[in-house]
């Protein structure tokens, strides 16, 4: 099959995006890397009236650290990123996650920003953004507006972007120094994408967990937060039997969908042994013992 007739337009910065965009009406779209949207026009599950592709919009293509935050603009590359030392101090879940998603190629063409605009609910990129939390920026031609990482998400490949919306950069909060974090996943081959994904970062203060987050992915619509899990873990020594109860609780209330990689009920019962899993090893990179 071969993709639908589309117009193309190339940027060089957010501010001709943002208008190519208004003037092109809601049937364009934004082309980042290509590596989620060239294979869906390919077996046409989109047909965009016109392409505005950022991959050479300058002002868009930094990662960098930001007064409390690392700050990842809408055409950096994820190898880019992945190899960005500035990106392994201040986001290292971030880091662990690129690693995971899909082949070296691929990332070498895919953007960050793309993979959580198009926010795949199995995803490795948008499990780490919903994880470390911060904020998404949202730009159009009247400017810009920012929008919390646990609010971004709404469904199966839908956010909280409106038509005419450039995801102009995403801004992830950076924990104090001494968090441990940890990404696991499960998928059938190497490589392959994953079936579930979880995600934790732990802060201990004297032997203590004083900060934690989880989000598991494939287990839903959306990426999901184990909020009432990490609340129970305030207070506690990050002791097996503390994880394992912190695990059950992220996990129990979830109803994965079914499909030909997993039923919902082997989806959470992985979806436990990875977070079990994410936590202990943030625990551990975070100087406590488990
Ligand atoms: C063989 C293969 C294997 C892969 N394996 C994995 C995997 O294991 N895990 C995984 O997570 N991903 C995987 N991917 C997908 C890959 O990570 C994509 O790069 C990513 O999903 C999308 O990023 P992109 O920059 O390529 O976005 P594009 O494909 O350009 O865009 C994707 C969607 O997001 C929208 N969009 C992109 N950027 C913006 C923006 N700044 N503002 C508004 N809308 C925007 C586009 O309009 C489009 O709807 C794989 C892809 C391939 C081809």
């Amino acid at each position: 099959m071969k993709a639908p007739p589309f117009g193309y337009r190339r940027v060089d910065s957010a501010a001709e995006a943002v208008a190519a965009l208004a003037e092109l009406g809601s049937e364009a779209r934004v082309l980042a890397g290509g590596q989620s949207l060239l294979p869906m026009l390919a077996i046409r599950l989109a047909s965009p009236s016109h392409l505005v592709d950022i991959g050479r919009a300058g002002d868009l293509s930094s990662a960098s650290a930001d007064n409390g935050s690392f700050v990842v603009g809408a055409s950096a590359r994820q190898w880019v990123v992945e190899h960005e030392p500035a990106a392994t101090a201040a986001a290292p879940l971030l880091v662990d996650a690129i690693g995971r998603a899909g082949q070296v190629p691929i990332r070498h063409r895919g953007t960050v920003v793309g993979s959580i605009a198009h926010a795949d609910p199995s995803a490795e990129i948008p499990t780490a953004f919903l994880a470390q939390g911060g904020t998404a920026v949202a730009q159009d031609t009247s400017g810009t507006r920012t929008i919390p990482a646990e609010e971004f998400f709404q469904g199966p490949y839908m956010t909280a972007l409106r038509d005419g919306e450039l995801l102009r950069e995403v801004r992830l909060d950076r924990w104090p120094d001494g968090t441990g974090h940890a990404f696991e996943e499960f998928s059938h081959s190497h490589e392959s994408w994953p079936v579930v994904t979880a995600a934790a970062l732990v802060h201990l203060d004297q032997g203590v967990i004083d900060r934690a987050a989880i989000a598991i992915s494939g287990v839903g619509g959306t990426p999901v937060r184990g909020t009432e899990a990490e609340a129970s873990l305030i207070g506690q020594a990050p002791d097996p039997d503390a994880l394992g109860a912190a695990a059950e609780a992220a996990t129990a209330d979830l109803q994965p969908f079914s499909d030909v990689f997993g039923s919902g009920t082997y989806r959470r019962k992985v979806a436990t042994v990875l977070v079990r899993r994410a936590m202990s090893t943030a625990v551990a990179r975070a100087g406590g013992a488990t």
